[in-house]
């Protein structure tokens, strides 16, 4: 991996950077800039290619998979908002993962969470399968295991948090001390609360990566994702490669999530608050097993979660009493709620992850993360919180006659 530039001195937090409030960023940065027009909302720039305006003279844009004014407009709203040096977009949140594992060289170790999204265990697994770097899946809660993993000399540390679906908590500063201490560098998946919530680079990472298909476009009619670099070096090699494998984000796509980022914040204040109620509300009914939800006090993760986050976001996740029939029941029965993959939209999401979104991971990386058949993670949107709970309720009732209770 690339040699560590000097940490500290080109973190950028957004309101000392320019004085505007992080809400500002999102909902206007950009607007108004058009020189040509006066347009307030940025136009879009879709032209794959740019005009020399002279013989070896390329004008500030020369060719789309390069950069794009668009999606570089995306990309420093992005960085403002995470507070790093610059950004880069790219088509999926899978090439964001991609391009981040493009700083690794073969031989580098890679700490990856084990209970991190099931798409990110596929690659971290096809690729070390390969030979194109180790990785090492371990309990980042875990502090015997983490510090072994230390002693191995990792290149890299990539953490979720909260994590996708069972919502652990990882102390962001603390590991990254602890990282660093060891030669590491640290990368935070920031995809379940976005910037509105939670900031790694100020806590020390040195990367953010995102899927942009959830909060931050936020109406699930968009693929993205991107990496913000914490330092400049960092960025520059970022570019480089996402050019060299061609894996940045269509204009078109950077447009639309720039109109969805616009009310980032309003929707997750929103989402937010419904999904305490949903949380407590599961957390007290009779169908349900445990409930995981970093807002509830009881919580393993709460405290951290209340000194590193800004909320606690709006996703969650439960057992159902029953098992995999108990789940199975649940999600033939809900109405308001829909059964599909993704999450971070407006509208509500229900998932089974077993046989969904972490199907690919295997029965042992999965049990040994602790997710089995009767773990349901929901997503919760901006319907009504009433007609929400008054759905999880229906829903969960049918699970009664397996728990030997003809109603409850
Ligand atoms: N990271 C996390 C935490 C995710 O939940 C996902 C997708 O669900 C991804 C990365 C991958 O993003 P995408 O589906 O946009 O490729």
């Amino acid at each position: 991996m690339a040699e560590q530039p000097d940490h500290g001195t080109q973190q950028r937090m957004p309101s000392m950077d320019n004085g505007k409030s992080p809400q500002t960023i999102a909902a206007a940065n950009g607007i108004g800039s058009d020189a040509q027009y006066g347009a307030v909302t940025p136009p879009i720039h879709l032209s794959t290619t740019y005009r020399f305006p002279g013989f070896e003279k390329p004008g500030p844009y020369d060719y789309s998979r390069t950069a794009n004014p668009t999606r570089d407009l995306l990309a420093d709203t992005l960085a403002q908002l995470e507070g790093g040096a610059g950004a880069v977009v790219t088509a999926t949140g899978m090439a964001a993962v991609s391009l981040l594992l493009a700083m690794l060289d073969p031989g580098d170790l890679i700490v990856a969470p084990h209970d991190c999204y099931g798409g990110t265990h596929r690659l971290l697994s096809m690729r070390a399968a390969k030979g194109h770097f180790d990785v090492a899946f371990v309990d980042l809660n875990e502090a015997a295991g983490f510090a072994e993993a230390l002693r191995r000399g990792p290149a890299l540390i990539l953490i979720e948090t909260p994590s996708n679906p069972l919502m652990r908590i990882t102390d962001i500063a603390k590991l990254a001390e602890q990282g660093k201490a060891a030669g590491a560098r640290i990368a935070v998946d920031n995809t379940f609360l976005s910037p509105a919530l939670q900031q790694p680079l100020a806590l020390g990472a040195d990367f953010v990566i995102h899927s942009t298909t959830k909060y931050l476009n936020g109406h699930s009619d968009v693929v993205g994702g991107a990496v913000i670099a914490a330092h400049t070096q960092d960025l520059n090699h970022l570019k480089e490669w996402a050019n060299a494998m061609g894996l940045t984000g269509s204009p078109f796509d950077a447009y639309l999530t720039l109109r969805g980022l616009r009310t980032l914040f309003p929707r997750l204040e929103y989402q937010q608050r419904t999904a305490f109620a949903v949380a407590d509300f599961l957390d007290r009914h009779p169908c349900v097993e445990t409930v995981h939800y970093p807002g509830l006090p009881s919580h393993p993760g709460h405290a951290i979660a209340e000194r590193q986050q800004r909320g606690f976001g709006a996703m969650l996740s439960f057992n159902i009493k029953g098992g995999a029939d108990g789940a199975r029941r649940f999600v033939e029965a809900v109405k308001v709620f829909t059964l599909a993959e993704s999450l971070g939209g407006i509208e509500s999401l229900v998932a089974h992850p077993v046989t969904m979104t972490h199907a690919s991971m295997g029965i042992e990386a999965r049990r040994a993360a602790g997710i089995d058949d009767s773990l349901l993670r929901l997503s919760i949107g901006l319907e009504g919180e009433r007609d929400l709970l008054m759905d999880l309720d229906q829903a969960l009732r049918t699970v009664a006659p397996l728990l030997g209770r003809s109603s409850v």
